[in-house]
């Protein structure tokens, strides 16, 4: 058997790691800081797990506080990349709520920069798909409103707090997808979401540049994380990944040096308004 193949399974959403087979790799035992971030304070929504609990790692390796926001039912992936943040001497303010909420949403914000006595980065990383479907008929104004309100609302509603906190030289990195550039049909609400998410980068980077704050996104292609056996069909799960160039998926740790480099004014001081591709070969044009 290819072991770019995965065994079939299924979660409900939003999905836990300790259920997944294989464990995903969030850099917990590779991933090597060069002081990048070092003083920053940084807010990861969606950190709890997947490419966010990798990006907390990461960052809390390259020298910064973190503050993760989650769904109150993933405390026991939060308390996970807590520990890790902390292990790497970092402090790791935890942040439960539902952003689909606007309230929450803003008090996300508000809670992290108390926690973390300010803000550099902000990490809209949260996100939500299901293709648990057949056609564009089956999307139920259910699925819309939670793919819409996670994804798009409160990546608005916490930026709008978040940017009174940034001063020059911080950096706002937005999670796009492959999505945005090659649609799957069984996810036609998220891939719009995403390429609004670029869309929307290009915009708040022209408007922040003149403050200093620049503005990216990572485009990522299939990344091992919750999302997947809790949002995808168990025979899609088994062969995630395997249609890209490099023929598998990839791991979060893979995705996280991407949101170091954006981030860091020392790699990412002239980048800003761009979305960087970690798809697996597959084109982000
Ligand atoms: P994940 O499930 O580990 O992370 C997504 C996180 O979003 C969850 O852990 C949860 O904490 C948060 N979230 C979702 N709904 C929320 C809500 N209503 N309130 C608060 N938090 C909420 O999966 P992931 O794959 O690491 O996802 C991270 C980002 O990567 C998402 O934006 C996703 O769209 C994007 N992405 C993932 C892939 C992939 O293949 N895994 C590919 C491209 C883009
Ligand atoms: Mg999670």
């Amino acid at each position: 058997m290819n072991d770019a193949v995965r065994p079939a399974q299924q979660q409900d959403p939003p999905g836990l790691t300790a259920p997944m087979t294989p464990q995903p790799d969030h850099g917990e035992q590779s991933y090597v800081g060069h002081g990048l971030l070092e003083g920053k304070r940084a807010l990861i929504t969606g950190g709890d797990s997947g490419i966010g609990r990798a990006v907390a790692i990461a960052y809390a390796r390259e020298g910064a506080d973190v503050a993760i926001s989650y769904l109150p039912e993933e405390q026991e992936d939060a308390d996970e990349t807590a520990r890790w943040v902390r292990e790497a001497g970092r402090t790791c303010v935890l942040v439960p709520g539902d952003i689909r909420d606007e309230q929450t949403a803003r008090g996300v914000v508000t809670d992290a920069v108390e926690g973390l006595g300010g803000l550099d980065v902000l990490v809209n990383n949260a996100g939500y798909q299901m293709a648990r479907r057949d056609s564009f008929a089956d999307v139920t104004t259910d699925d819309l409103d939670r793919v819409m309100k996670t994804n798009l609302y409160a990546l608005v509603w916490i930026t709008q707090e978040a940017v009174p906190h940034l001063g020059e030289g911080s950096a706002i990195v937005n999670c796009s997808s492959i999505q945005a550039f090659q649609p799957s049909q069984s996810l036609v609400d998220y891939a719009s979401t995403k390429a609004a998410i670029n869309n929307l980068t290009v915009n708040l980077a022209a408007e922040l540049g003149e403050k200093g704050i620049r503005v990216n996104a990572v485009a990522p292609g299939p990344i091992w994380t919750p999302l997947q056996p809790a949002t995808q069909p168990p025979e899609k799960v088994e062969k995630f990944g395997l249609d890209t160039p490099l023929g598998r998926a990839g791991e979060p740790a893979e995705v996280a040096h991407a949101f170091v480099f954006l981030a860091s004014p020392v790699t990412g001081s002239y980048v800003s308004g761009t979305v960087l591709g970690v798809t697996g070969g597959k084109p982000v044009f």
